[in-house]
């Protein structure tokens, strides 16, 4: 189902309006449905014409994204950086909540979500270009409701979560009042072959009884992060990708700890953090399990498709502002009587920046197109090529940036070596760039011999 911006209007009259907000819950559901049939029933897949050209819904979307950005979220960076180095860390900042404040009240609110009537109606494809110019800014994916992990998480509870889920996280997460965090990865296994996880949720009457020990759980430092989307072995006996499921653990749960934030180069991203947490007999409802037993890696294909494709094109968002950043130094600072783009090879450095990051946008922008046309399972090729190529890219652009800018470079009067350390751990998170490799030489090599020849185990 395609919005235009009324459905913009609609939402708006919703956050003072709960009846509404029913009605939309009852449509996601038929959405999900809908869907399911249309992938079904769709041509062959690469037959399908895309049209690259923004349409007037998301050229006007774009154009009041970028003025949100340049009146209110780009002078907030340097008073967030204030905020949090003069109150305790680990607080949100007063800035953020007054930019969510102002994004909401402007109908620049969760715009992520393909189709739903809970967004802005929009595709992948369409997000894409926005999502880029939020991604250019740190704070700009929080200010309009659109940041990891909750956009991957709202989306899991869209397609997949019950009703009373719904009720319950999925309300407060689309009105910006609570925060979420995605608890995958262990300190004790090779995570990014995630049949590994070890952290077991035992079935004891009508509670799951959890034990084990997670990291990298970005959000979790947040006090706003009220729940965590738990994937854990649940039988160990089942087939291989049946073993574990994914259950809903409120953050305030007896036995769960959050030990400590991991610095990333020693920046701790605070308020947000990624935290090491400690399940120790955590009891939750049976009720709690997402979509049913035993069905975490079904939820997790459809988890990961769109969180991957969300950082990609904020990776892109933040090359082309390095882009801008280099330019402007290169054109205002003179070494040897010259401007420094005219020295040595920067010339070809800013063109090699340009020709990577338009790549990098029609890679995402196509990944986006098939996920809308195909669905993600089948765009899974896609969605991996992306995925390596927009953090690098975004790697080589801010590397070029920070040499032309020189010792300021690396230094915290420029946001480039923060970038740069952000985007490396893209090349981790959501799966190491070897593991996506693989799925697409898979999916090359499986035109020509059977599937089964090709799997690791
Ligand atoms: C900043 C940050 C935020 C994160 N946020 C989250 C989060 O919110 N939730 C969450 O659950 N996790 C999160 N992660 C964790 C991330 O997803 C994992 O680090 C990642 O999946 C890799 O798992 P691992 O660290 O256990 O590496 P390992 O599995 O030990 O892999 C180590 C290395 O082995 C190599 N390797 C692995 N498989 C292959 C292969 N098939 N072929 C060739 N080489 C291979 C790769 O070089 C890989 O980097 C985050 C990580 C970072 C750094």
């Amino acid at each position: 189902m395609l919005c235009s911006p009324a459905c913009i209007g609609i939402r708006r009259s919703y956050i003072g309006d709960e009846c509404l907000y029913t009605r939309k819950i009852a449509s996601i559901n038929r959405w999900a449905s809908s869907s399911i049939q249309n992938y079904k029933t769709l041509p062959a897949r690469r037959l399908l014409p895309m049209n690259f050209a923004y349409s007037p819904k998301v050229q006007e979307l774009r154009e009041r994204v970028q003025a949100f950005m340049d009146a209110h979220v780009y002078p907030a960076e340097k008073v967030f950086y204030q905020q949090v180095a003069e109150g305790d860390r680990w607080q949100p900042t007063a800035i953020v909540e007054e930019l969510k404040a102002k994004a909401k009240a402007e109908g620049l609110w969760n715009l992520f979500l393909p189709e739903s009537e809970l967004g802005a109606g929009l595709t992948n494809t369409e997000y894409a270009p926005l999502a880029e110019i939020m991604g250019s800014s740190g704070l700009g994916p929080e200010a309009f409701n659109c940041s990891a992990p909750d956009t991957g998480n709202m989306e899991v509870l869209v397609r997949y979560g019950s009703e009373a889920q719904k009720r319950e996280w999925l309300e407060p997460l689309l009105r910006g009042e609570i925060r979420s965090a995605f608890g995958m990865t262990e300190p004790g296994v090779a995570s990014s072959d995630a049949t590994n996880m070890e952290a077991r949720a035992v079935r004891e009457g009508d509670e799951w009884v959890i034990n084990g020990r997670k990291w990298w759980t970005s959000g979790a430092c947040d006090p706003r992060c009220k729940i965590m989307i738990f994937m854990g072995l649940t039988n160990p006996d089942a087939p291989r990708h049946a073993q574990h499921s994914m259950i809903l653990v409120p953050m305030d749960t007896p036995g769960v700890k959050v030990l400590r934030p991991l610095p990333v180069f020693g920046y701790d991203d605070a308020p947000h953090g990624h935290a090491e947490v400690l399940l120790e007999n955590v009891r939750v409802p049976y009720e709690n399990v997402i979509l049913g037993e035993g069905r975490g890696f079904e939820i997790a294909q459809g988890r990961l498709g769109p969180g991957r494709i969300h950082h990609c094109m904020r990776s892109i968002g933040v090359a082309e502002r390095a882009l801008k950043l280099m330019c402007e130094r290169a054109v205002s600072r003179t070494a040897f009587g010259k401007p420094l783009a005219r020295l040595g090879a920067n010339f070809d450095h800013i063109a090699e920046c340009r020709i990577e990051i338009n790549m990098a946008r029609l890679l995402t922008l196509n990944a986006a197109y098939m996920m809308d046309t195909v669905g993600n399972k089948i765009a899974a090729s896609e969605i991996a090529q992306i995925k390596v190529v927009a953090p690098n890219v975004a790697l080589k652009v801010i590397d070029r940036a920070i040499q032309i800018h020189g010792g300021a470079g690396v230094s915290e009067d420029f946001p480039l070596a923060h970038w740069w350390a952000m985007q490396r751990t893209l090349r981790l998170a959501d799966g190491p760039d070897e593991v996506h490799r693989v799925a697409i030489a898979r999916h090359e090599l499986g035109k020509y011999v059977p599937r089964e020849a090709l799997r690791s185990r």
